[in-house]
C-alpha cells in the first residue's frame, strides 16, 4: 500500500533557468512529482531568516507524497533531484540551490548511517515545524510520541531555565 511520505525543501540561492528560491522550491515539487512521488497536499512557501550573518534568506516548504517505494528509494530520488538542480557536496547546512530531506513516514523508524526518519533535528526547526503543520498537523512522530502539531507548540514555547 502506497504511505504518505512527508519531504522539507529548502532554497537559499537563484538557479539560472528557476530564479529565485521561491522558484526552486515550486519547481522542485514539479520535479518529485515527474519522479513519480505524487503530491498530495503543499505547504505555502516560507521565507526563513538566515542562520549566519551574511547567509541569504531560504524559502523552505513541506509536502506529502504517495509512494510505495522504500524509503532507500525515495532518498535516492531526491538526492538525484538535488543533483539536477545542481547541488553539490559538500555544503551542509550551507548555502544550497536546493536541500530535500524525508522529515517523516506514517509510523516508520529508520535509524541507519545513511537514512534516519524521522528527520533527527526535526524537533528545533520552525523552518520545518511550520510548513509541516500546514501539511499534516496530526502525523504523529513514532519516536516521541507527539503529533506535528504538538511538536510546533513545543518549539514555540520560551525554553524552561534551570
Ligand atoms: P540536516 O540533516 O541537518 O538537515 P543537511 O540536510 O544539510 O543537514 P545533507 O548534506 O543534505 O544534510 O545530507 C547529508 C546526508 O544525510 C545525506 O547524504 C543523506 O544520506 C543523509 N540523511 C539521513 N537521513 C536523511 C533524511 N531523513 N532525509 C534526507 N537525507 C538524510
Ligand atoms: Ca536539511
Ligand atoms: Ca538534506
Amino acid at each position: 500500500m502506497a504511505a504518505t511520505i512527508l519531504i522539507a525543501l529548502g532554497s537559499n540561492r537563484r538557479h539560472g533557468r528557476h530564479g529565485r528560491p521561491e522558484g526552486v522550491v515550486t519547481a522542485a515539487i514539479a520535479a518529485l512529482a515527474a519522479a513519480g512521488l505524487a503530491v498530495t497536499a503543499r505547504s505555502r512557501t516560507h521565507p526563513t531568516a538566515p542562520l549566519g550573518p551574511g547567509g541569504r534568506r531560504f524559502a523552505n516548504a513541506v509536502v506529502a507524497v504517495h509512494s510505495a517505494l522504500p524509503l532507500t528509494d525515495v532518498l535516492a530520488i531526491i538526492k538525484g533531484i538535488e543533483r539536477g538542480f545542481g547541488r553539490r557536496g559538500g555544503q551542509r547546512w550551507g548555502d544550497r540551490v536546493l536541500d530535500l530531506d524525508i522529515i517523516g513516514a506514517g509510523a516508520e523508524v529508520v535509524r541507519s548511517g545513511a537514512l534516519q526518519v524521522p528527520h533527527p533535528r526535526l524537533a528545533g526547526r520552525r523552518f520545518v515545524l511550520d510548513p509541516l503543520v500546514e501539511v499534516a498537523p496530526m502525523w504523529r512522530h513514532p519516536l516521541q510520541n507527539l503529533t506535528a502539531r504538538q511538536l510546533r507548540a513545543r518549539a514555540m514555547r520560551p525554553k524552561a531555565r534551570g
